[in-house]
């Protein structure tokens, strides 16, 4: 009998990494110590790399990283920030909970906010924009020398919303490199997951990277002394081990696989009903996902289609950020049309493209892509 394509396989992967796990557990119960203590800061060392940054933050999800990166630059009350309508909700959730204003404009036809957009916005848009939250969406990386320019030439700060692109690089420099801040997440699905949640701020800057220490534990800089208003949002020592001892030691080869199965995806889908992503020379994608596109109105029958076919699939992500029900109820601006996100959210549907896939099942993936009309 044929077994389902899953998105995530969470069971072949604690087959491949259930020793150091394990051992990882052992380690922390001996120690006696379980929150923010060594493992946090081993882990934090070995991850700040990964992003090009001197100093890396442990927190409980990306939600809070992101909320607190944006704490800790100190904006104005009611600060805008640019973002895109195109990702999880938690990138707008967290400029909400900032007391922030998102501004969203448009992605170009790859799903990635347009750059273009943002710097002739920036130039004539006529309004003072605080500063810009932009996503690796699909693990795959902005222009970052663009961002780059952006920030310098508009003096604005970017955060650099790293969640589904650890170890993507444009250039050869890292997603993360850029922003002033940037953050990531260890939720399961994500290419660096936790068993469990988990997320992470990085940054150049001591200034920054105490108040965010401080921001994840209650604003206080010292026991008993709050100069700041946190909240709770620490790194567990076991997540931190299970992270350093097994997980971030397999990314590496796991991002290679990822990148494998995307060639051959690539490569491999040839049918005219199906619209993929071709990625410049300069981009070294963490292919988190793989998105396809075909028309809005036989969407569902595809899908239908690929899980007869014992193939899961997901929609990343089904609706605009800014047409969701709980924005109607906070501040947000847009300023233009959103045409490009719109029809991506209509046409897009994912792959499975987690590092435990088989050859065997890859090519499944093509024929049932190859085989729809
Ligand atoms: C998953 C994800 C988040 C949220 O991460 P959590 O750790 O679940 O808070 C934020 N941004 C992007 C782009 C994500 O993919």
């Amino acid at each position: 009998m044929q077994t389902m394509i899953l998105l995530n396989d969470f069971q072949r992967q604690w087959d491949a990494l259930r020793e150091p796990v394990l051992s990882a557990v052992e380690r922390v119960g001996c120690s006696g110590w379980l929150v923010l203590g060594t493992e946090v800061g081993n882990f934090e060392s070995a991850l700040a790399p990964w992003f090009g940054k001197a100093e890396a933050v442990g927190m409980g999800n990306c939600l809070d990283a992101t909320e607190h990166a944006l704490r800790s630059l100190d904006l104005r009350p009611g600060a805008k920030v640019l973002t895109t309508p195109l990702s999880a909700f938690a990138t707008t959730l967290a400029v909400v909970r900032a007391g922030c204003v998102p501004v969203f404009l448009d992605t170009d036809a790859s799903g990635q906010l347009d750059l273009d957009l943002v710097s002739d916005w920036l130039e004539h848009g006529g309004q003072r924009i605080d500063a810009l939250l932009t996503v690796h969406l699909f693990g795959h990386p902005l222009d970052l020398v663009r961002l780059e320019k952006i920030q310098a030439r508009f003096g604005i700060p970017v955060i650099e919303d790293c969640a589904q692109a650890i170890g993507a690089s444009w250039n050869s420099a890292p997603v993360g490199s850029v922003g002033r801040i940037s953050v990531t997440s260890f939720y399961p699905t994500k290419n660096l997951g936790a068993m469990g949640d988990g997320g992470a701020a990085m940054t150049d800057d001591p200034r920054l990277a105490a108040a965010l220490r401080s921001l994840r534990d209650y604003g206080q800089s010292e026991k008993y002394r709050h100069d700041m208003l946190g909240s709770n949002s620490r790194l567990d020592e076991l997540q931190a081990a299970i992270l350093n001892d097994a997980f971030l030691p397999a990314l590496t080869r796991c991002t290679e696989r990822r990148r494998e199965i995307a060639k051959a995806y690539r490569e491999g889908i040839a049918n005219p009903k199906i619209r993929l992503i071709h990625a410049s020379e300069e981009s070294a994608s963490a292919d988190h996902l793989f998105p396809i596109f075909v028309e809005a109105g036989k969407r569902a029958q595809f899908r239908e289609y690929l899980l007869r076919a014992d193939i899961q699939t997901a929609i990343h992500y089904p609706s605009l950020i800014p047409d969701q029900d709980a924005l109607k109820l906070c501040p947000h601006e847009v300023p233009g049309s959103l045409a490009n996100a719109r029809t991506l959210s209509e046409t897009e549907v994912s792959l499975p493209i987690h590092p435990y896939l088989e050859e065997e099942e890859v090519s499944r993936v093509i024929d049932a892509c190859n085989g729809w009309h």
